[in-house]
């Protein structure tokens, strides 16, 4: 099985009006009253897909855990931080992080609510995880 998104056939951005008309869309589609139904959909994954895409926060969680799998799989990962690590913008009420690059990491507070933090690098491919009190 691939990704949650491939799975349902949506952008990672897509909003929740889109991934729960596609959602519909692949349930009909794999409903067993229907005859031929030719589809490798399994409705298994659809509606896993679906349980976790539609909400918010398991939404956010999910793209946390592709990005880090992702940066893990193709050698991404410039560092693994702490909190304590980060430069505080008291201004802009954020948190920053240098990359070897010359670009930053920027990191919101309220994104230190969930237990892992992966953060892309606002100028190359690289980025950073963020170790917060919950991890
Ligand atoms: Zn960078």
């Amino acid at each position: 099985m691939g990704d949650f998104y491939s799975v349902l056939g949506c952008k990672k951005d897509a909003s929740y009006e889109e991934i729960k008309k596609k959602y519909q869309e692949l349930v009909l589609k794999c409903h067993p009253d229907k005859q031929n139904a030719h589809t490798n959909v399994d409705v298994v994954d659809v509606n896993e897909a679906w349980k976790t895409l539609r909400d918010p926060e398991s939404r956010a969680k999910y793209n946390s855990s592709l990005l880090h799998s992702y940066c893990a799989a193709h050698r991404l990962l410039f560092a693994a931080v702490d909190i304590s690590e980060l430069r505080w913008c008291a201004d802009k009420q954020l948190f920053s992080y240098d990359c070897k690059c010359g670009g930053s990491y920027t990191i919101y507070q309220d994104m230190l609510s969930s237990c892992e933090v992966i953060v892309n690098c606002d100028e190359c491919s690289l980025c950073i995880e963020v170790k917060t009190p919950k991890s």
